[in-house]
């Protein structure tokens, strides 16, 4: 009798749906959902899947083919991740499978986690006084072994009848400075036993608990707000001014939480972040807080999620603190998610797909659990912030930096004006260097914000106009001094720098505008006598990078860090007293609908890191455009204003929250190719959609990797549910797959692709 039960299985492949699989009478008990089996697929690639659900319709094909083996019979994923996934892969158009490759720390689908084991030592049992003191004589003729034995004595602090602990053996033999040699003796004659353990590979820092700070009284009355507007909504917006407390706020949550015997996860945007965060919360949680992020290795993420799922004899997790990823760890009974900095642009993934919004998919996690979301922010986005205006979510508002300090004084520094009087300092204004003279004489601390990496974004001939550009891309080459390099920033093609114009052969080559490193270069030469250090991608790539900087400018032995955005977000230094945005122009002048939004909330963000403590900071703003109306709002920390003017400018031009946006990036490596192919797709869509589509037209980098890119953007109603729309959008994008030679595009859907 053949057998008729079937399991519905996700794998890790682009291509939408589930595949069925027939399930061995031999292994039909351990097929389960949750569960990673191994299947094969196509010719004789074997794949290792989740099994979704296990049915009995027989599929409509022949030859079902089964299960290979169960990787192990307690379920991997649990039913709330499936849901999640599931979700996921509707709203973001993308596999299952997909979802699951970015899900999944790499190798534990191969179940080859090891635990690491550590070797303890430990008396063989319960010695009496008597039997002690004649082992103790007994070795007196072997003074090596009684060393041994006093160190155990000793480091445990070991009495009669007292527990017998246990001493890692590595600690042993150093106290004891003796060799592994004798140790065994003393194992042999039967007075010490060795055990293995498991230990962690996480490295732990010294947590003593501390009770939670206690609230101030507008504090306390956010707090109270937050909690009677969760009777009623599930999320709740905490728009609060930098260093108003949201963290101290949050903590109090979290506690609450904990109390319940309830999980959270409290996610933030950046790593460099979770740093200092980490610190605060494992000072008043302890041993249950775990972080998440991608710098870990693949078996310290694999301990991570075992640790959370609880299925490790280490302590468990019931506090998270990651980056956007931590959304896929097996939480299985959350009760509060904490989306801090929501309004941050890294929440949003943009390649490979999944192409999701980690702050979004975070309110359907919790909504999965039945949880409640907090989203956080100085400066929300103009779409959290509407739907906190229309009641959607509940919002809570924090006027007031904690202590009543006042929020940072802003000072404008027309860079135009300064450079036509020759007022500049290579790139800084006298304004700037006016405050960083004054702050250093005080042994104060200076932040510099500039959004690029590099020493200049490209350079020039002087005699012909010739600008490198990357062989792969359509991007001009960024210099690195450091490694007296050209880098491409989007692919990551590096070339030497060319001492002749490829163009005319003369040697005027110039290096045009600046990034940190030559910041940091002209910093050095202007403030000899101030220790400067770099933050940005460049100087971060080690694993423990992050935390030694920010230890260093903690400790007061950095004077001057220069950053990228990565230092505007969060960070919490007690004695930074002097902020200075070096170029407000380029974050203003990105052409993009969200460049107003996003330039605000990066001044207010970078901004916001001055005068944390004692008192007021000042922050300088250097622009060839003083009276710009951001800036302008900037300068009275006007978040209100922003929001309304953005909300009728998009109300105007139809442009998110009021609509929602879907965008498909066809690629081809033939310029001519794409252009037959995207129209044909702009034609179908048109057809559908009408004046809602545009395009399809060549992104400002319209070639990367040697693929050249037109994008079409589909406008679709926000009062409709977009289900109906992304189906037509989906069946359109089949039609031209099926035109003969469009195998050779790549086709990427992106919603909210923003
Ligand atoms: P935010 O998250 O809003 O930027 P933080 O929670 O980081 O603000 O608070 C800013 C600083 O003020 C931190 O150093 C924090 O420890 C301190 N602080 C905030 N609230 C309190 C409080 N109630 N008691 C003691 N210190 C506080
Ligand atoms: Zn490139
Ligand atoms: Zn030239």
């Amino acid at each position: 009798m053949t057998n008729n039960r079937f399991a519905d299985i996700i794998l890790p492949l682009a291509v939408r749906g589930r595949f069925t699989y027939r399930i061995p009478d031999d292994i039909s008990e351990n097929v389960r959902p949750g569960v990673m089996v191994t299947v094969p697929f196509g010719g004789r690639t074997l794949y290792s899947g989740i099994v979704c659900s296990v049915h009995d319709k027989s599929p409509d094909i022949k030859n079902v083919k089964p299960v290979i083996n169960v990787h192990d019979t307690i379920p991997l994923i649990n039913a709330s991740q499936l849901r999640l996934w599931q979700w996921i892969s509707e709203y973001y158009l993308c596999s299952e499978g997909e979802v699951m490759k970015a899900a999944l720390p790499g190798g534990i689908s191969h179940n080859n986690f090891k635990p690491r084991l550590e070797i303890f030592i430990r008396l063989s049992g319960k010695f009496t006084e008597d039997d002690m003191n004649e082992m103790l004589d007994n070795l007196k003729k072997a003074p090596r072994q009684l060393d041994i034995l006093s160190s155990y004595i000793r480091l445990t602090g070991y009495s009669s009848g007292s527990e017998v602990m246990l001493i890692s053996r590595s600690s042993l033999l150093s106290e004891a400075r003796s060799s592994a040699g004798i140790l065994d003796t003393l194992i042999a004659k039967g007075i010490l036993t060795s055990v293995s353990q498991e230990v962690s590979r996480i490295a732990e820092t010294e947590s003593s608990k501390e009770p939670v700070k206690q609230l101030s009284e507008p504090q306390t009355v956010a707090f109270g707000s937050i909690k009677s507007q969760f009777q009623e909504k599930d999320i709740v917006l905490l728009h609060g001014v930098t260093s108003s407390g949201k963290t101290e706020i949050y903590i109090h949550l979290i506690e609450e939480q904990l109390k319940k015997g309830k999980q959270v996860l409290y996610m933030l945007p950046e790593i460099a972040l979770t740093t200092q965060i980490i610190l605060r919360l494992k000072r008043h949680f302890g041993a249950v807080t775990g972080v998440y992020h991608s710098r870990l290795n693949d078996q310290e993420k694999v301990e991570i999620w075992k640790r959370v799922a609880g299925n490790n004899s280490l302590s468990r997790y019931s506090l998270i603190l990651g980056v956007r990823s931590s959304l896929f760890l097996p939480f299985s009974d959350l009760g509060l998610i904490i989306v801090d900095e929501e309004h941050d642009g890294s929440y949003k993934q943009h390649d490979p797909a999944p192409r999701y919004h980690a702050r979004d998919s975070a309110i359907m996690l919790a909504s999965i659990h039945d949880a409640k979301t907090i989203l956080g922010s100085a400066s929300p986005s103009v779409e959290s912030y509407n739907n906190a205006v229309n009641g959607k979510y509940g919002l809570t508002e924090l006027k007031e930096r904690f202590g009543l300090i006042k929020l940072p004084s802003i000072i404008l520094a027309n860079t135009r004006e300064a450079y036509r009087k020759k007022l500049m300092v290579s790139h800084f204004t006298p304004e700037l260097l006016q405050a960083m003279d004054d702050a250093l004489g005080k042994e104060e601390q200076i932040i510099l914000f500039q959004n690029r990496r590099g020493f200049s974004p490209y350079i020039e001939c002087s005699e012909c106009g010739w600008i490198p550009e990357c062989i792969q891309c359509a991007v001009n080459l960024t210099y690195h001094k450091g490694i007296g390099k050209l880098v491409c920033h989007y692919c990551g093609y590096t070339t030497s720098m060319p001492s002749k114009c490829g163009n005319c052969h003369s040697s005027g080559i110039v290096t045009k505008g600046f990034g940190t490193e030559k910041i940091e270069d002209e910093i050095k030469i202007v403030f000899p006598a101030a220790s400067v250090a770099r933050m940005d991608q460049d100087t971060t790539r080690n694993k423990n990078s992050f935390n030694k900087i920010i230890r260093a400018f903690e400790e007061k032995r950095i004077d001057i860090l220069i950053g990228t955005q990565m230092i505007s977000k969060g960070l919490d230094f007690e004695n930074l007293t002097v902020v200075g945005i070096l170029n407000a122009d380029n974050l203003l002048n990105y052409p993009d609908f969200r460049a107003h939004e996003r330039s605000f909330q990066l001044m207010e963000q970078v901004s916001g890191r001055a005068g944390r403590r004692q008192k007021q900071g000042k922050v300088v703003i250097q622009t060839s455009d003083p009276a710009n109306k951001i800036i302008r709002l900037v300068l009275r920390h006007d978040y209100i204003s922003m929001f309304r003017m953005q909300s009728d400018e998009r109300i105007t031009f139809n442009y998110p929250p009021f609509c929602r946006m879907v965008k498909i990036s066809v690629k081809h490596k033939d310029r001519t190719q794409l252009n037959y192919y995207s129209d044909i797709l702009g034609r179908d869509l048109k057809e559908i959609f009408g004046k809602r589509v545009l395009g399809p037209e060549s992104p400002v980098i319209s070639q990367v990797q040697l693929w050249y890119i037109k994008t079409i953007l589909i406008k679709i109603e926000r009062e409709k549910p977009p289900t109906k729309a992304k189906q037509l959008i989906l069946e359109a994008i089949d039609r031209l797959e099926k035109v003969k030679g469009a195998s050779a595009l790549k086709i990427a859907i992106d919603v909210d692709p923003y």
